[in-house]
């Protein structure tokens, strides 16, 4: 007699399919036995860590027999200071994935409704079905949200909004106008997440100035992380900016000790380094720029980026052989057919070196060299 697990778990999970992350640099070793491999499928930042980071790691690892910070007391001091906020409006995750799933956890429930874009990032549709919602799916514009169609989709069982911004896997971009103008058209009681992952990235005039909007709007909520322009992505940490009320049942729902000490210390010494922050971000505009002119001039139809990555057309149109191709070149890109972008790869902005690398590669599988 075996037990039908399947059948006990609760529906929301039975209809989850596990995520797909980036193929890891060790398991094409083993796979193919190639090495000088190039990773640019999970937008990481290719400088490394900051100096400071990891200097900080390095001194917090003799206290690792005790629990962390439960509050991330200092981490959260530092991100009020540098935002000019309270402590009290923080929450912080195990990445802002962490946070994502916590925001749904405690406003959604199976009867109600979230609404996000189509080609949006892929957590949303898996923290709503995981707690049995429904999902709405609102068709993208030029691959990018459609604010006016999203603000058409709530309803009175609408409980979320989730909007990336720049979106991941797209790379589109919403004016702080646009943000704003529906900021106000959304009910109080519909929350609305903004998630900033790739803020940094934005130049100072294209960044919304979305904290100042918290004083206003009470039912925003931005999320950012350390994982992208900090450098930190292996850390696991990001947080949640809301109001105290907001951060307050977060609070409660989030396990003790979700932060871990070294994730702790690091992402306070790293938001010191504005140094490599400013580096990182020169970086990855050389980068932009470089793979854009590269697609150009191949007539390679591309997605323009505002974040660390480009979603680019396999010129054959079957991207998971040209997936396939490149990782026998030791190149790692991501295939983005669960986003409903079939044909489509996105490949991460890595070193100078890391772009010619997979330049080359692509070249020659497309017989352009
Ligand atoms: C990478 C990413 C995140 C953050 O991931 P964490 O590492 O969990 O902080 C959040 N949103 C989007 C759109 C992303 O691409």
């Amino acid at each position: 007699m075996t037990c039908d697990f399947h059948a006990l778990a609760n529906q929301g999970i039975q209809g989850l399919h596990p995520y797909q992350a980036g193929k890891p640099t060790d398991e094409l070793e083993r796979e193919l036995g190639i090495s000088n491999i190039v990773k640019l499928a999970s937008n990481e930042n290719p400088l490394g860590m900051s100096p400071l980071a990891l200097a900080a790691i390095e001194k917090a690892t003799s206290e690792l027999t005790r629990y962390p910070d439960s509050n991330g007391f200092y981490l959260k001091q530092a991100l009020a200071d540098k935002y000019g906020l309270t402590a009290e409006q923080f929450t912080l995750g195990n990445g802002s994935n962490d946070v994502l799933d916590l925001i749904a956890r405690v406003f959604v429930s199976s009867e109600h409704e979230v609404v996000f874009s189509q080609h949006a990032f892929v957590v949303y549709p898996i923290v709503t079905q995981a707690i049995g919602a429904k999902a709405v799916v609102v068709p993208a514009k030029d691959w990018g949200h459609d604010l006016d169609a999203m603000a058409e989709a709530i309803t009175d069982k609408t409980r979320l909004v989730f909007i990336a911004n720049p979106n991941n896997p797209t790379g589109t971009f919403l004016s702080s106008d646009a943000l704003y103008g529906f900021m106000q058209k959304v009910p109080e009681n519909v929350v609305v997440v903004l998630d900033e992952a790739y803020y940094e990235y934005l130049s100072e005039d294209e960044q919304a100035p979305s904290t100042s909007w918290l004083a206003q709007f009470s039912n925003l909520v931005i999320t950012r992380t350390f994982s992208k322009a900090y450098g930190l992505a292996g850390l696991r940490v990001g947080y949640a900016i809301s109001s105290p009320e907001i951060a307050d049942l977060l609070n409660r729902l989030r396990q003790p000790f979700n932060v871990n000490s070294l994730s702790l210390v690091a992402a306070v010494a790293a938001l010191k380094d504005q140094q490599y922050l400013q580096q990182s971000i020169a970086l990855n505009q050389q980068g932009l720029l470089l793979l854009s002119q590269f697609f150009k001039q191949n007539a390679i139809s591309y997605i323009p980026s505002k974040g660390n990555f480009i979603s680019f057309l396999a010129p054959s149109g079957d991207a998971q052989e040209l997936y396939q191709q490149l990782l026998h070149k030791g190149v790692i890109v991501r295939p983005v057919g669960p986003y409903q972008m079939p044909g489509y790869l996105r490949v991460s902005i890595g070193t100078e070196q890391e772009n010619q690398t997979f330049i080359k590669a692509l070249s020659q599988l497309i017989g352009s060299i």
